[in-house]
């Protein structure tokens, strides 16, 4: 079996010329960088490692004639190189390395992740909350590794190389298709389910039962920042699940913001409605507005001033605190709807009164002649109910009369 040839990782021939290996080298790279190509894995670190043997004459020179194996005496103790090494190609040299090829070239043990999955929990909170900053509590369950056997499964030595799959944890199968045709098919392999290593019942450690790790529930302290926002990520590196020689992923909270029932949040501007009667908006108003963080805020327009239906107006910075920049804070803008006076709520005396105050009419000219005529207008509430049958949105007064069939318009005789 080949162990992993760097030239053909850079896809390109032993005779490659230096110009060559780095015209490939950034083809690749540029494929297969994290930020472009997330799922390519360690394809990136391989093509790097290639690139940095192969682009330096020393070691290209050690690499060509004693292969990965030279190259791994050669580089000694410590330097990137070396790590990077290790990281890539351990797995090749047994001795419990996770390289890439450990399954794939049939080197090694099994081949296992270098880094555990990140784990995703969603954190409910209110917009209060975020106005003001909490610190949450959330309870967790993660594997740990078992503090009694260190994570070995068993005492010492207890651990055996599986015999069912050479200790490569996944199992072949050949099948004869034709003559000279074999079809090799792996899969996990069912006795140490892909482990590589079996351990005797009575040898298991009883912290574990064997299985390395143990159970935890854990407590994470969650800061919420104030001016943290709906989805925003709170990283806590390193909490994922533990498992032996695997560096543990993150545990990932994302906030989820909770509906609030007075204002809507965008970006750090906070909007609100708030509905005034028709006096409030030509003659002035103050009202009550408590704050998310408890403040209550008497808003005052001044008399004179007319609000108008739908217009919005704004309270300079009283919106949400600025994350890691909390005294700056957005605006709140207020959205005004204005309630009117119910039917018949003054006399004709009243009226003349009110009228003699409010702006005069627009003098309309009335036509006359035999083509005009003079007509009603009648209340007319299509969905009344938000029914979508007709009949019932209109029989809510039995009292009336509905003037035969068609639809049934209800008029109010006023
Ligand atoms: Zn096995
Ligand atoms: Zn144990």
């Amino acid at each position: 079996m080949a162990e992993p040839d760097l030239y053909s990782i850079l896809n390109v021939t032993k005779n490659a010329s230096a110009s060559e290996i780095k015209k490939a080298y950034y083809k690749l790279a540029k494929e297969f960088h994290p930020d472009k190509n997330p799922e390519a894995g360690d394809k990136f670190k391989e093509i790097s490692f290639a690139y940095e043997v192969l682009s330096n004459p020393e070691k290209k020179d050690i690499y060509d004639r004693h292969g990965l194996q030279g190259l791994k005496d050669g580089l000694g103790g410590g330097g990137s190189s070396s790590d990077l090494f290790e990281e890539l190609f351990g797995g090749l040299f047994g001795g419990g390395g996770h390289g890439p090829f450990g399954r794939g070239f049939g080197f090694g043990g099994p081949r296992k992740p270098q880094r555990g999955e990140d784990m995703v929990h969603p954190l409910r909170v209110s917009l209060e909350d975020l106005y003001n900053g909490k610190t949450a509590k959330l309870q967790l369950s993660k594997k740990l590794i078992c503090p009694k056997c260190q994570g070995q499964g068993g005492k010492a030595g207890a651990m055996q190389s599986c015999r069912t799959c050479g200790g490569r944890g996944i199992k072949v199968t050949m099948r004869q298709l034709g003559p000279g045709m074999v079809q090799q098919m792996q899969s996990v392999c069912p006795e140490c389910r892909g482990e590589g290593e079996v351990i005797n019942e009575k040898d298991r450690c009883k912290g574990c039962k064997g299985k390395k790790v143990i159970p935890e529930s854990k407590i994470l302290e969650v800061h919420v920042d104030k001016g943290m926002r709906d989805g925003q990520k709170i990283p806590f590196r390193g909490e994922g699940d533990q498992m032996p020689g695997v560096e543990p992923g993150d545990v990932i909270i994302i906030l989820q913001q909770k509906e609030n029932d007075v204002f809507q949040r965008r970006g750090n501007d906070l909007f609100m409605t708030h509905t005034i009667g028709i006096t409030e908006a030509l003659c002035g108003f103050q009202f009550m507005l408590k704050h998310l963080d408890g403040r209550e805020l008497v808003v005052t327009s001044e008399p004179g001033k007319v609000i108008e239906p739908g217009s919005v107006k704004c309270i300079m910075e009283e919106g949400m605190p600025t994350y890691r920049n909390p005294f700056q804070k957005g605006n709140l803008h207020v959205k005004f709807d204005i309630t009117f006076p119910p039917n018949k709520f003054a006399d004709e005396k009243q009226l003349k009164q009110l009228e003699a105050l409010l702006p005069a009419r627009v003098d309309v000219k009335l036509p006359t002649g035999e083509n005009v005529m003079e007509v009603d207008l009648m209340d007319y509430e299509p969905n009344q109910h938000g029914s979508h049958d007709r009949r019932e949105a209109y029989d809510e007064d039995d009292d009336e009369d509905h003037m035969g069939a068609g639809p049934r318009v209800q008029c109010a005789h006023q």
